[in-house]
């Protein structure tokens, strides 16, 4: 079975059954609108962390970027990144801060 995806672009992606040192895995070609090839060999045993990792990347796709702090001191009601983090007094915004 090979699994093919063409974007609107018209880059194209292809997953076939291949090889990697010796063991099964399964081999990426990508090509660009230009002809240009990649290729990638996943391993088999890492096939599921790489589905988990398109996952985890498409719900972070879904809901946008992480919200910014506003920062300058603004207050933190104001803040999308504050909102729920219960801020010490005086609930300024820390800015940039984690
Ligand atoms: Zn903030």
């Amino acid at each position: 079975m090979t699994f093919h995806y063409t974007d609107p672009d018209g880059h194209r992606i292809e997953a076939t059954p291949g090889y990697v040192a010796e063991s099964a895995a399964v081999s990426f070609m990508a090509w660009n609108a230009y002809g240009d090839t990649i290729r990638v060999d996943i391993p088999v045993a890492r096939v599921e962390e790489l589905i988990a990792g398109i996952r985890d990347t498409a719900r972070q796709a879904a809901i946008g970027p992480n919200p910014q702090h506003i920062g300058n001191q603004a207050n933190a009601e104001d803040c999308p990144a504050c909102i729920g983090t219960n801020p010490p007094y005086p609930f300024l915004c820390p800015g940039g801060q984690p």
